[in-house]
């Protein structure tokens, strides 16, 4: 079982769906179980999500919906203050 600060070091190194199957299946098993990855690390995982579901689906929105570099880089800039 993986521990609370393998779960946070594997999430800040980016999406999880990447990982590989076996560690993806731990991360999740260890999120379910734990009260206090529950209440912090599946609320980056939920980002993840969101994060994905969005580059997938961004073409189909449109350019009207694209945010501007600006935007982007304050984006980027708050997911790297949250995975230190
Ligand atoms: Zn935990």
């Amino acid at each position: 079982m993986m521990t609370c600060k393998q779960v946070h070091k594997a999430l800040a190194k980016g999406d999880y769906r990447d990982l590989p199957r076996l560690q993806r299946w731990g991360l999740l098993m260890h999120v379910s179980m734990c009260f206090v990855c529950r209440a912090y690390n599946r609320e980056i995982m939920l980002f993840q999500d969101a994060a994905r579901a969005f580059r997938e689906h961004e073409e189909e929105l449109g350019s009207q919906t694209r945010l501007s570099e600006e935007a982007r880089e304050r984006f980027r800039a708050a997911i790297r203050t949250a995975q230190k």
